[in-house]
């Protein structure tokens, strides 16, 4: 591959890891599974490894994600704290093993811990007191929690070792309680958690004491940080001490030899399940505390522990019926309704069948027991039917000729496998278009879910995306569970969203086939709703990226009168539809730049595509030759080296796009 591709492809991957480990570590919220997560920075590794000109200091691989969110008080760790290298095989624990043991010839012991899946935290003590609780932060600092922790039965306020020691473990969430709090939010109609990890994640940094005391949070401890106990020689005797200073500490393993370990990695990943609180891998230690001062750390973790990280589980449960949904464009998708059963920290009672051709794979019928799995942790998905526990009162199952919602008679796509519904008014269409518009990967009004809109249909307020700027709020607080605080935060979100940008919107129409890349590169050619209205076919096609089927349906969906309607409302509603980079060409002509850090308001593709708009370069390496460096957040060492150059200026982001005419 072309080197300049693997650039991209590694810049590409940075940018993601990043987009994914704010949403995890600071919001507490999975957008994707955890083994997606892990494969994207098993790749991003790799590359980095056979690209060693590519690597750079400020790279996900090379530092641990900030939980910092700037709200709380920043307390400095005394001691570093890390993260862990990752094993998804027996062969790269036996790896791991072989590594150490070229090293230091011995009788390796190691230890090997349940890896609860919860949140880190680090506990300062002196003179037998906590004084203090901190998430693990940057690796260096961490935010302050000490009122939320303090609510936990299981950390001692007071310990009998008078000497400061900081203390480290993961305060998690068992399953129970995970369910029960669910099961609250649901009643609620608040959005549910994906899984205990992130409830857990959620809850300790919550304003409110009081809130957290009632969500039963527990804590496992398994390490200290700063501590000078010259008697203490091994991981081992350390948690022997820590559970006599009273935390809760783990029955772990303490084994010689790989068979050995790798005995328990497979014990523990089937006996995972009957635990009360999930574990995602086990984590192998190295037992002699000399040993591990002569490892030491990579700028990440230590190199003398690993996790073995678990395979995804499978559970067998039974077809209780099958659904059939219509979905915003119409197309009719079958959803299997499951007994409810628990898997990958959830309980699953729905997964989808995709289409009619998937469940005559499958061979499936009413009352099968059916093997499921959550494709990346996330969505349930059947990947087996039992035919041998088939029982004899097992029924067929008939895919629907006319729409369930509408009763208009369905089509199937030509040389496709999905059933329409073509009734642009059907009443389910409407509610996922509305859906879709208000989400937050389209116009993000916040409050606008699947409940609000329903109601605002019942009420006969909305029947068309537009309508959202129309909606009656006098009447709308007096719906039901609607009050005023949260009738305010509607109303201001809507009044938000025109000014969204014009990709979003774009994608927000719901134009088949057109997702929310093709809006940006639609929106970068055309910079004007108009512009792309008067596109004929041909001026569509010949876009990069843009296939006939695209540019066929963004054609015909602008011929359509009711989608013009819906266009000019929006525009009278104050969408402005144009793009921010419109009649500024060639500003910044032959400036070459790099940008460092994590950037707030836009992706680094989004700045990048804004430079070579505007005829800049973007080059990698800092020299003489480079004009601008834009450092976001965590700049790496690229902005220490560009200060030592005096031609080069160092701007920040609204510093940039205020060159090229956007202030933001
Ligand atoms: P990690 O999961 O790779 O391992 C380190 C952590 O394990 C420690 O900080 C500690 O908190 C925990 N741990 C539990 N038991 C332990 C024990 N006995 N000894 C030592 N540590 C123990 O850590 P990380 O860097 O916090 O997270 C990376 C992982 O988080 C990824 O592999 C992925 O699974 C997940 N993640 C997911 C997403 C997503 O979007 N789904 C995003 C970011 C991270």
């Amino acid at each position: 591959m072309d080197d300049l591709f693997i650039e991209d492809e590694i810049i590409d991957l940075r940018e993601k890891i990043a987009y994914y480990n704010t949403l995890y570590y600071k919001k507490a919220i999975s957008e994707i599974s955890d083994s997606q997560y892990d494969q994207l920075v098993k790749r991003l590794q790799s590359l980095e490894k056979k690209y060693p000109q590519y690597k750079i200091d400020d790279s996900p691989t090379q530092q641990v994600s900030s939980d910092i969110t700037e709200k709380g008080k920043i307390i400095s760790h005394k001691a570093r704290m890390y993260s862990l290298e990752n094993a998804y095989s027996l062969e790269e624990i036996e790896q791991f093993i072989d590594k150490i043991k070229k090293l230091d010839d011995c009788e390796l012991t190691v230890t090997t811990e349940l890896k609860i899946d919860g949140f880190s935290i680090n506990l300062y003590y002196e003179n037998g007191k906590l004084q203090y609780a901190t998430t693990r932060g940057d690796g260096f600092e961490g935010e302050d929690v000490t009122e939320n922790i303090k609510t936990l039965k299981s950390i001692p306020n007071e310990i009998n070792y008078k000497e400061p020691i900081e203390v480290r473990g993961e305060v998690y969430l068992p399953i129970n309680e995970f369910e029960r709090i669910n099961g609250e939010r649901e009643e609620n109609g608040e959005k549910l958690f994906v899984n205990p990890r992130n409830a857990a994640a959620g809850t300790i940094k919550l304003k409110d004491a009081d809130v957290v005391a009632t969500r039963k949070l527990d804590s496992i401890i398994y390490s200290v940080g700063l501590f000078n106990n010259p008697n203490i020689k091994s991981q081992h005797e350390l948690l022997n001490f820590l559970s006599k200073q009273g935390f809760n500490v783990l029955e772990t393993g303490h084994v010689t030899g790989i068979e050995a370990i790798t005995n328990q990695c497979a014990k523990w990943e089937k006996s995972r399940y009957n635990l009360d609180y999930e574990i995602d891998g086990l984590v192998i230690k190295v037992n002699d505390f000399q040993l591990q001062q002569k490892l030491g750390f990579t700028s990440k973790s230590p190199k003398w522990a690993i996790a073995y990280k678990f395979k995804a589980e499978e559970v067998e449960t039974q077809l209780l019926g099958v659904d059939f949904q219509v979905g915003r464009t119409g197309a009719v998708t079958p959803v299997a309704r499951l007994e409810p059963v628990f898997i990958s920290g959830s309980t699953v009672s729905n997964a989808t069948l995709h289409n009619e051709d998937e469940i005559k794979r499958l061979n499936l019928r009413i009352g099968d027991y059916v093997t499921i799995i959550k494709s990346g942790e996330i969505i349930p998905k059947i990947i087996n039917v039992n035919h041998e526990k088939r029982e004899s009162g097992s029924t067929e199952i008939e895919f629907p000729k006319t729409c369930p919602v509408c009763g208009t008679p369905l089509k199937r796509e030509e040389e496709g496998v999905i059933s329409y519904c073509n009734n642009i008014n059907c009443p389910a269409q409407i509610q996922r278009r509305i859906q879709h518009f208000a989400s937050r990967v389209a116009v993000d009004i916040d409050g606008l879910g699947e409940a609000v809109v329903k109601q605002l249909i019942e009420h006969k307020q909305i029947n068309k995306i537009q309508d959202i700027y129309h909606i009656n709020f006098d009447e709308f607080q007096h719906y039901d569970k609607q009050g005023l605080k949260s009738t305010e935060n509607l109303k201001n979100a809507i009044e938000n969203s025109k000014t969204q940008k014009f990709h979003k919107i774009l994608f927000g129409l719901g134009i088949r086939f057109v997702g929310a890349k093709i809006s940006k590169i639609l929106c970068s050619y055309f910079n004007n709703i108009n512009k792309i209205i008067n596109a004929n076919f041909e001026d569509l096609v010949e876009i990069d990226e843009i296939g006939e089927k695209i540019a066929r349906s963004v054609y015909e969906f602008f011929r359509n009168e009711n989608n013009l309607l819906m266009i000019k409302s929006l525009q009278d509603a104050g969408m402005k539809m144009i793009s921010e980079n419109i009649e500024i060409e060639d500003i910044l002509k032959g400036a070459k730049f790099i940008i460092t850090g994590t950037l707030a308001s836009y992706s680094r593709n989004e700045i990048k595509e804004m430079i070579e708009k505007n005829g800049g370069k973007i080059i990698s390496a800092v020299s003489k030759n480079l004009n601008y460096l834009i450092v976001g957040e965590n700049p790496g060492s690229k902005l220490k080296k560009a200060k030592e150059i005096e031609s080069v200026k160092i701007i920040n982001e609204n510093e940039f796009l205020h060159m090229i005419g956007i202030d933001e």
